[in-house]
């Protein structure tokens, strides 16, 4: 019965969760052992070891934590900024909101740098608000705005933040396995993903590497939790070779699987560049239909794209026709875009010639609703 529900029936071009490879299901159907066993431990490490590699992150710590992204909010937001300290969050959508809403919500202050839908963050801005608010502990970044389908540029934007010696938080949830990451190099302090998303495992694992710097704070941040103890979860991957508390070791397995899968691709380059085509190939499919996509010109996510609805038709008749047809969007997302946009998610388990058929039937929708509009 459980099933018939949730049967597969589309294929997905969702925001997140995503479609999931299918070496990935597999390995997530082996019976349940102790995570204190040496077999977790074998693949703890072992992934620990390939997330360094993938993110370019020799001198960070990797934790796998058992919450989604958020929860990487929360615990860098705790661990690092003490009760009435302030942060600089720049919001370019969504999720920017939600990290202003984490910092206020754990009794911290937080001034804004906003943009409108589409816009990405500019150096220079960053700089001017950093002049204005030198006493901000942290400043922090959406990577790619999963709602409006924006890659911030993060080597910049990192660049400034370090000219200002503050703590940089990067919030990499739909960025991490689709767009580029040098940790050490870009002078990150905590960035962090999730496990449905460009990686295509399913929700409920998020992944981070954290500088040195941060557990140094973190050791004498007073009441900073015990499930987002961020000195804790090191101290665990050396003692333990696990974490605290019992991980979602499905996931784990099936992000070991994938980062394998990788490798195997050719690396990380071969791999970023599967991602760079599915965008490629949608944004021109997209514009060939005639529409226009949100991002401006030279910030568009490797991962997702909002798409502008034409006049007289909403983002939601667009999912619901797309739905009728077998495939699954995603709907618009966020203050004064909502309605007028749908986002076309490139994540996770998917093949150029579902691209090629998608954008057909969009074609063909989009037809279909201007008739009717
Ligand atoms: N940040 C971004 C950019 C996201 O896209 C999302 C989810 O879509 C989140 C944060 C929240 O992540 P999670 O649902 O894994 O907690």
């Amino acid at each position: 019965e459980v099933y018939e529900i949730v049967k597969p029936r589309y294929k997905l071009f969702t925001a997140g969760p995503v479609a999931c490879f299918p070496e990935v299901l597999e390995i997530m159907k082996v019976q349940m052992f102790s995570h204190r066993a040496k077999e977790y431990k074998v693949i703890h490490m072992d992934t620990l070891e390939r997330l360094k590699k993938f993110l370019e992150a020799e001198n960070g710590e990797i934790i796998l934590f058992p919450s989604s992204g958020t929860g990487f909010m929360e615990a860098a937001v705790r661990n690092t900024v003490p009760r009435g300290g302030k942060v600089l969050v720049t919001i370019i959508g969504a999720f920017g909101k939600r990290f202003k809403e984490v910092v206020e919500s754990n009794g911290r202050k937080a001034v804004t740098l906003e943009y409108e839908p589409g816009k990405a963050v500019k150096p220079e801005d960053l700089d001017d608000a950093l002049r204005k608010n030198p006493d901000v502990h942290a400043v922090t970044i959406t990577y790619n705005e999963t709602s409006t389908g924006v890659l911030n540029p993060l080597p910049e934007l990192a660049k400034v933040v370090n000219e200002h010696d503050k703590l940089l938080f990067v919030d990499a949830v739909s960025a991490m396995g689709g767009a580029d990451i040098k940790f050490d190099k870009w002078g990150i302090d905590i960035i962090f993903g999730s496990s449905q998303k460009a990686f295509g495992v399913p929700p409920g694992l998020a992944i981070a590497a954290i500088s040195q710097r941060v557990f140094e704070i973190a050791e004498k941040m007073p009441e900073r939790g015990w499930y987002f103890d961020l000195p804790l979860y090191k101290k665990f991957n050396y003692k333990k070779q696990g974490t605290p508390s019992t991980p979602p070791m499905p996931q784990v397995f099936g992000l070991n699987v994938v980062l394998r899968i990788i490798e195997k691709m050719g690396g990380k380059e071969e791999w970023l560049k599967m991602y760079q085509k599915r965008a490629e190939m949608i944004r021109n499919g997209v514009r060939e239909i005639g529409l226009e996509i949100l991002a401006e010109p030279g910030y568009e996510s490797p991962t997702i794209t909002a798409v502008l609805t034409p006049e007289g038709i909403k983002g939601e008749e667009v999912y619901n026709a797309m739905r009728e047809r077998g495939f699954e969007l995603a709907k618009g997302y966020g203050e004064g875009i909502k309605e007028k946009t749908f986002r076309i998610g490139h994540m996770g388990y998917m093949t150029f010639e579902d691209i090629e058929e998608m954008l057909q039937n969009l074609k063909e929708v989009i037809e279909e609703l201007k008739k009717k509009a």
